[in-house]
C-alpha cells in the first residue's frame, strides 16, 4: 500500500494490522448550469465579479425550486456552495420587488457574521442586510426594524426578541418572501424541537401581516449531508419540502484511512478483578440493570473503562510524530482540550528524542487561547514553521485553514457532518490529501472502522427532533398565545396533541379559554429557554474564589457532581465538596487525585402507554411513554493507574423521576431456551445487548450515547418478559427512541455485528462495556448477547 500512496509512507509498516480500510475518494469535476433566466443582470454580474461564472447544477436546481415557491432543503457537502443556492432566489426577489424582505437564521453568531460580510461584499443597491442579535446596539435595532431588508439572526433572538414584538416588525414581516435556515442539521433533540415551534410561530405571526391572497414565505434549508434530509426538514418547518442532495461541486481527491489501535495484553490486575467477580444469582432475583446515568461528562469515559486497546490519543500522537518526521503538514483533531495538549506534548517528546529541536514544530491549539495566539499558530502552520498542530474542534468552524497534507481525527467526532468538516481541512489544489480516522475504545468507533460503508456509502444518520414533546409543546403554546391569542384554526400548525395540551394548560390556570380562543393573561411574557427542558441547571462553583466554572443539567447532576465526585471541567479535575440541591449549586475545589469516582444507581422503569408495536414470532418491538425512577445511591473510588477499587461511599440523594419516550424489545423465555442460552446468563446477555445498542444508536440518529439511557431485565413487571429498554434522557423525549423504533433492524444489526466481530474475549469497551453503567458493567455476557441479538433480528 505504501508504494501506491506516497503520503502513506509515514505510516510504519509494522502497524499495518491497525489499518482496517483505505478508501479513495476520487476527485470530482464540477458540473455547471446556466444562470436561471430570472436572475437580474445586476446580480449575475455581482456573482461574476466574485469569480462565480456559472452556478453548479445543485445550486441552480435548489434556486429554481425556491424561486417557484417550493420549500426546499439543500443537503450537500461542506464547501459545496450552499449559500449561493439561497442567495440567488433571495436577492433576485429583493432586487425585483422593493417591498420584499428575507430572514436568515443561523445557529451561531459567527456564521451570521460571515453571511453578513458576504452579502455586503456583493454591494447590491437597496438590499440593506443587517445583523440582529444580542450584541446589536439599541439605536441600531430601530434602524434594522424600520429599514433592513435581509435580517440575519438566530433562533434564540427570533424567539426572545422578534416574535414577542411582532407589531414593531410589521413592515419586515409583511414583505417576508424567504426564510433561510442555515446549518439546519444542528437543530436536533430538545433544542431542535423548540426551534421547530419557533418556526411555526413565525409562520403564524407572518400570516397575520401577509396581504390576503399571498402565500407565506418560502423556506430554504441548508443542511450537511445526512440521512433523509427531506423528512427532517419537513419536521423542522412543518411543511412539505423538496430535497436537493446531488452535489455537483468539484473537489480534490482524499485518501481516507480507518485505523484501529491494537489490543494490549491484559494487565495482571484486570485478570484479578475478573476472578473476583461474585457468582451470579438466578435471573429472576436480580434487580434490573440500568444505565440511567444520562449525560455524564464524556471525558469520564476515558478514565472509567479499563483500557484494553492502546489509547486513541497515544496512537494519534505517534501518527503525528511519524507525519512530522516525514515532513507532512498535519492537523490532528482531538475531542477534549486536555487531549489536544496531551497529543501535542507526547509528539513533541518523541520528536525531540529522535531529532533534538524537532519537537518545536508541533503545537496545541484550543478554544481557551487568546485570539492573537491562535492567529499566530494558524500563520505558522500555513507557512510551514509548524508541521503539526493538535486541535480541539475549535478549528472546525469559522477558521480558514485549508490546504494541509494530512488530517488525523482522534475518535469519531459524533456526526458525519463534523467528520467531513474536519476531513475537509486536508487537500491542496491538484494534490491528494490524506485523512486518518483513529478509533477510540467505543462500540460506535469500532463499528465504523470495520464498516466503511457506513461512512462512505449513503448516510443513515438522520437529524431527529420531536415537536410533539409535551415539555416543549406546552411552553411553546404559551409563547404563541402571548404573541397572538390562539384560535382553533391555529391548532393543526402545532400538531395533533395541541388541543389536549391547551386543555391541560387551561386546567392548570396557565392559559384562559374564551369563546374566540386561548389567551395568555399574565402581564409578563412566558419565560422559555430553547436550550433546556425542565428544571434549571446546577451551577458548578469554585468555593475558594466564588468563580462559576460552568453548569450541569439537572438531569445528570446527581451522577456528575454528587458530593465527593471528581468532576472534569475543560480538562481540569475538581473534587465536589458539597452538592446543594436546594440552591442548585455544587461547590468544588481544584484537585488532581489519583482516583476517579463512579456513581452507582438504582433505576426502575414503568411503561405508561404504548404508541406503536410490532410483533414477530417470539419478539415484540414497542415504542411508548415510560416513567424512569432512578436514585444515585453510592459511588466507588477507583485508583486511576490500576482500576483497583479503593472504597464505596454511600450517598443520600433523592429519587429522580423522568417521564420520557422509550423503545423496547421483549423476547420469549422459550425462544431463549431454544437458542441454548442458560437462564442464569439471561441478565448478562440482555445487559450486554443493551449497552452495545445504546453505543450504536448514534449511527442512525444524531445523538450521542450520553443523550440516552437504558435498562434491561430478565423479567419486567409490565411486559412479564425478558426486556431491553432504551430511552431518551430528556423529559418528554427528543426523538431518539422513535428513530430507533423506525430503523430497528438497521440499528440492531449494526449492534449485533459490533459485538460479534470484536476480538476481545469477555467483552470490552469497544463492544459491550459502558463507561456510564450504573451497575459497574456487571453482569455482562458477550457471547450470549450475540445469540439474543441474532434471535431478535431473525424474528424481525
Ligand atoms: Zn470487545
Ligand atoms: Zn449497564
Amino acid at each position: 500500500m505504501t508504494a501506491v500512496l506516497p503520503l502513506f509512507s509515514f505510516l510504519p509498516p509494522r502497524r499495518a494490522e491497525s489499518l482496517t480500510h483505505v478508501e479513495h475518494v476520487p476527485p470530482r469535476a464540477g458540473a455547471v448550469a446556466p444562470w436561471p433566466d430570472w436572475t437580474p443582470p445586476l446580480l449575475r454580474s455581482a456573482f461574476t465579479a466574485r469569480g462565480v461564472d456559472q452556478p453548479w447544477t445543485h445550486q441552480a436546481t435548489a434556486a429554481h425550486l425556491a424561486w417557484s415557491g417550493t420549500h426546499t432543503v439543500i443537503a450537500t457537502g461542506t464547501g459545496s456552495g450552499k449559500s449561493l443556492a439561497y442567495q440567488l432566489p433571495l436577492l433576485s426577489s429583493l432586487l425585483t420587488d422593493d417591498k420584499a424582505t428575507a430572514l436568515y437564521l443561523s445557529p451561531t453568531k459567527a456564521l451570521a457574521a460571515d453571511q453578513l460580510r458576504s452579502l455586503h461584499g456583493l454591494d447590491l443597491p437597496g438590499v440593506r442586510p443587517a445583523g440582529y442579535d444580542g450584541d446589536t446596539p439599541r439605536e441600531e435595532r430601530d434602524w434594522v426594524r424600520q429599514h433592513a431588508r435581509v435580517v440575519l439572526t438566530n433562533p434564540d433572538m427570533l424567539h426572545h426578541g422578534i416574535l414577542p414584538n411582532h407589531a414593531s416588525w410589521a413592515r419586515f414581516l409583511r414583505g417576508l418572501r424567504f426564510v433561510v435556515v442555515d446549518e439546519c442539521h444542528t437543530y436536533r433533540g430538545v433544542f431542535g424541537s423548540h426551534v421547530a415551534h419557533v418556526l411555526r410561530r413565525l409562520r403564524r405571526v407572518t400570516a397575520r401581516y401577509t396581504p390576503r391572497g399571498l402565500s407565506g414565505p418560502c423556506f430554504i434549508l441548508a443542511s450537511a449531508t445526512s440521512g433523509d434530509p427531506q423528512a427532517s426538514g419537513s419536521r423542522l418547518v412543518g411543511l412539505p419540502m423538496a430535497a436537493v442532495t446531488e452535489d455537483a461541486s468539484p473537489r480534490g481527491g482524499v485518501t481516507f484511512a480507518l485505523w484501529e489501535p491494537p489490543l494490549l495484553p491484559p494487565a495482571p490486575d484486570s485478570l484479578a478483578s475478573l476472578r473476583s467477580l461474585p457468582s451470579l444469582p438466578s435471573s429472576a432475583s436480580l434487580p434490573p440493570l440500568d444505565d440511567g446515568s444520562v449525560a455524564l461528562d464524556a471525558t469520564f469515559a476515558v478514565r472509567d473503562a479499563e483500557p484494553v486497546r492502546r489509547s486513541a490519543l497515544r496512537e494519534t500522537a505517534d501518527l503525528l510524530t511519524d507525519a512530522v518526521v516525514a515532513g507532512v503538514r498535519t492537523l490532528a483533531f482531538v475531542r477534549s482540550r486536555k487531549g489536544a495538549e496531551l497529543v501535542a506534548s507526547m509528539a513533541r517528546r518523541s520528536l525531540n528524542h529522535a531529532v533534538p529541536g524537532l519537537g518545536e514544530r508541533v503545537a496545541a491549539y484550543r478554544a481557551g487561547y487568546l485570539r492573537e495566539e491562535r492567529r499566530a499558530l494558524e500563520r505558522d502552520l500555513m507557512d510551514g514553521t509548524l508541521l503539526g498542530l493538535a486541535s480541539t474542534n475549535a478549528l472546525e468552524l469559522g477558521v480558514d485553514l485549508v490546504g494541509l497534507d494530512a488530517v488525523l481525527i482522534s475518535g469519531y467526532p459524533g456526526t458525519l457532518a463534523s467528520l467531513w468538516q474536519q476531513a475537509g481541512r486536508a487537500g491542496r489544489a491538484g494534490r491528494d490529501a490524506l485523512c486518518v480516522l483513529v478509533a477510540r475504545d467505543d462500540p460506535l468507533d469500532t463499528y465504523l472502522v470495520h464498516h466503511p460503508e457506513a461512512l462512505f456509502g449513503k448516510p443513515v444518520e438522520a437529524t431527529v427532533l420531536d415537536p410533539a414533546n409535551p415539555h416543549v409543546l406546552a411552553p411553546q403554546l404559551c409563547c404563541a398565545a402571548a404573541e397572538l391569542p390562539l384560535t382553533p384554526a391555529d391548532l393543526p400548525l402545532f400538531g395533533p396533541t395541541a388541543e389536549s395540551t391547551l386543555d391541560a394548560l387551561v386546567a392548570a390556570g396557565i392559559l384562559r379559554r374564551r369563546p374566540s380562543g386561548w389567551y395568555w393573561t399574565e402581564r409578563q411574557r412566558p419565560d422559555v429557554d430553547l436550550r433546556g427542558a425542565g428544571g434549571g441547571p446546577v451551577a458548578v462553583v469554585e468555593e475558594s474564589t466564588g468563580r462559576l466554572l460552568g453548569t450541569v443539567d439537572t438531569g445528570s447532576a446527581h451522577h456528575q457532581v454528587h458530593t465527593g465526585a471528581v468532576h472534569l471541567h475543560q480538562g481540569t479535575a475538581y473534587v465536589v465538596d458539597k452538592l446543594d440541591l436546594a440552591d442548585s449549586v455544587a461547590l468544588v475545589h481544584a484537585e488532581e487525585p489519583d482516583w476517579s469516582t463512579h456513581p452507582r444507581d438504582v433505576t426502575s422503569l414503568t411503561v405508561l402507554s404504548v404508541r406503536q408495536t410490532r410483533t414477530a414470532g417470539p419478539v415484540t418491538l414497542s415504542l411508548g411513554e415510560v416513567e424512569v425512577t432512578s436514585q444515585v445511591v453510592s459511588y466507588q473510588r477507583r485508583r486511576i493507574s490500576s482500576g483497583e477499587v479503593i472504597d464505596t461511599c454511600q450517598l443520600d440523594l433523592p429519587e429522580r423521576i423522568l417521564k420520557t419516550v422509550a423503545v423496547w424489545w421483549t423476547v420469549s423465555p422459550e425462544a431463549l431456551d431454544e437458542a441454548g442460552i442458560p437462564e442464569v446468563d439471561w441478565p448478562g446477555a440482555l445487559h450486554a445487548a443493551e449497552h452495545a445498542s445504546i453505543g450504536l444508536l448514534p449511527l442512525v440518529a444524531t445523538c450521542d450515547r450520553w443523550d440516552i439511557g437504558g435498562l434491561s431485565t430478565a423479567l419486567h413487571a409490565d411486559t412479564a418478559l425478558p426486556t431491553v429498554f432504551v430511552y431518551d434522557g430528556h423529559p418528554g423525549g427528543a426523538g431518539f427512541a422513535e428513530r430507533a423504533f423506525d430503523v430497528a433492524t438497521d440499528w440492531l444489526a449494526a449492534t449485533r455485528t459490533v459485538v460479534a466481530e470484536c476480538r476481545c474475549e469477555q467483552g470490552c469497551p469497544s463492544c459491550v462495556q459502558s463507561p456510564k453503567c450504573g451497575n459497574g458493567n456487571n453482569p455482562l455476557n458477550k457471547h450470549d448477547a450475540v445469540q439474543v441479538l441474532s434471535l431478535v433480528l431473525s424474528a424481525l
